[in-house]
């Protein structure tokens, strides 16, 4: 497989240096220079595969001969050994396609789990690997258990003291072994800051192989093409030729993962880009003008980013697809809209959660009785459990992977925001 920087398009790379290196030069994201395509009778034999299976062959016509097909499908095998996505109705018409039953109940467990069996494939050698990563949630659970007791390989990430929520902060700062956990005195912000100056410290990134494993690493995004098929083989045979997907966004990978199982030639009518108040996509599909405003806190806090790093991927892709940017569904949900849709769910008797509820409300607003549509669910409500308790007055009782860590103790590091001091914590590691 070769990609190509969309800032430097004479950066040319293979699959194993794009996963290694994460970003090209520049910051540069990778973009596949080919994109397969599957024809109709490929499809009717893909669609009725198992998971697995299906997943091997879709990835291999991307990956191509750099992994042998058998040793990739023993890194999906890997990955990908929890229970797959599953399609919960809520109503006749419309469908959740539930993406949170793996082991720390997001969306994020399928790239993360990919990405980190493709790196231990690929690091054949002796060499340690060390993870660095800054999370706001989600991203270093799915890092942590994805690379947990994984030979070779050194975990460390940062994130905001007493910012994330206390199951969040369970989930992965209690499982020791090769993942260590810093608590910084400071905001995300802070925490991304201190991971930038580590990889931009060059004896530093040589000495100890870092990695960011961070969102737009192409492993990430390629593995999650997987589910996209998956919900199609799902779905009632009478609605296939009518599906439009609502995709609750944030960095927009995962939109850009749909995007990609549509290239390919699964034949998904629409796509809705959902976004919460942080709406710059939404606003810039309106006017054509890309205009960030600064970022704010929203109970669908998984999507606060007001500057996707995944949209250079989608304008690339619509621009060698020739598909029309607008034709692309969007809008956005603030937070009383969104508290509302959570309460309409629930007359539904769906117990949702913010990030899902979005991609609902815009999913029933847009599509007609006739037509059917999916919206993903990208986290477990359980991940939320206060916040819906409180809205819905219903108990939410924990699944198992947070209620075995929930009594555990914390073995985060604490530590002041200054790299001087995170510097010396990672030569010691
Ligand atoms: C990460 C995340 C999102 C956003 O996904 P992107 O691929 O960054 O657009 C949405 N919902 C939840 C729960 C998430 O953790």
């Amino acid at each position: 497989m070769n990609l190509y920087n969309l800032k430097h398009k004479n950066e040319k790379v293979s699959f194993a240096q794009a996963v290694k290196f994460g970003l090209g030069f520049n910051q540069g994201l990778f973009f596949p220079n080919d994109l397969p395509i599957i024809n109709n009778k490929e499809l009717k034999n893909l669609l009725n595969m198992n998971f697995i299976e299906r997943s091997t062959k879709i990835l291999n016509k991307f990956i191509g001969d750099e992994i042998p097909i058998k040793d990739l499908k023993k890194c999906i095998k890997n990955a990908f050994s929890f229970s797959g996505p599953k399609i919960k109705p809520v109503l006749d018409n419309i469908a959740c396609l539930e993406l949170f039953h793996g082991p720390t109940l997001a969306f994020k467990d399928f790239g993360a789990r990919f990405m980190a069996q493709i790196l231990s494939y690929l690091n054949q050698g002796n060499e340690i690997v060390t993870i660095l990563t800054a999370t706001s949630g989600d991203t270093g659970a799915a890092v942590a258990h994805a690379f947990y007791k994984m030979p070779k390989v050194r975990v460390i990430i940062l994130y905001p003291k007493g910012k994330i929520s206390i199951l969040q902060e369970k989930m992965f700062c209690t499982l020791g072994k090769n993942i260590k956990t810093i608590a910084i005195d400071g905001s995300f912000d802070d925490c991304q800051s201190l991971v930038k100056q580590a990889f931009n410290d060059q004896e530093l990134k040589n000495k100890k192989g870092l990695n960011s494993a961070n969102s737009i690493n192409i492993s990430r995004l390629l593995a999650q093409i997987c589910y996209y098929f998956e919900a199609f083989a799902l779905i009632p045979e009478e609605y296939k030729k009518n599906l439009t997907i609502s995709v609750p966004c944030g960095n927009f990978g995962n939109l850009t993962a749909g995007l990609l199982a549509k290239s390919l030639g699964l034949p998904i009518k629409s796509f809705i880009a959902a976004t919460n108040a942080n709406d710059t996509v939404p606003r810039f599909l309106k006017n054509n003008i890309w205009d960030p405003k600064k970022t704010i806190s929203t109970i669908s806090n998984a999507m606060d980013i007001s500057q996707p790093n995944n949209w250079p991927r989608v304008e690339e892709l619509f621009k060698r697809k020739k598909w029309n940017l607008k034709k692309l569904g969007y809008g956005s949900i603030n937070d009383k809209k969104t508290i509302q849709t959570l309460v309409e769910l629930k007359n539904l008797k769906y117990v949702s959660e913010p990030h899902a509820a979005i991609a609902y409300k815009l999913l029933k607003n847009k599509i007609s009785d006739k037509t059917y549509g999916l919206f993903l669910g990208t986290a477990h409500p359980a991940k939320f459990q206060e916040t819906i308790e409180k809205i819905l007055k219903v108990k939410i009782s924990l699944p198992v992977s947070l209620k075995s860590r929930e009594n555990l103790p914390l073995l985060s590091y604490h530590m002041k925001p200054d790299f001087i001091k995170l510097r010396e914590f990672l030569l010691e590691a």
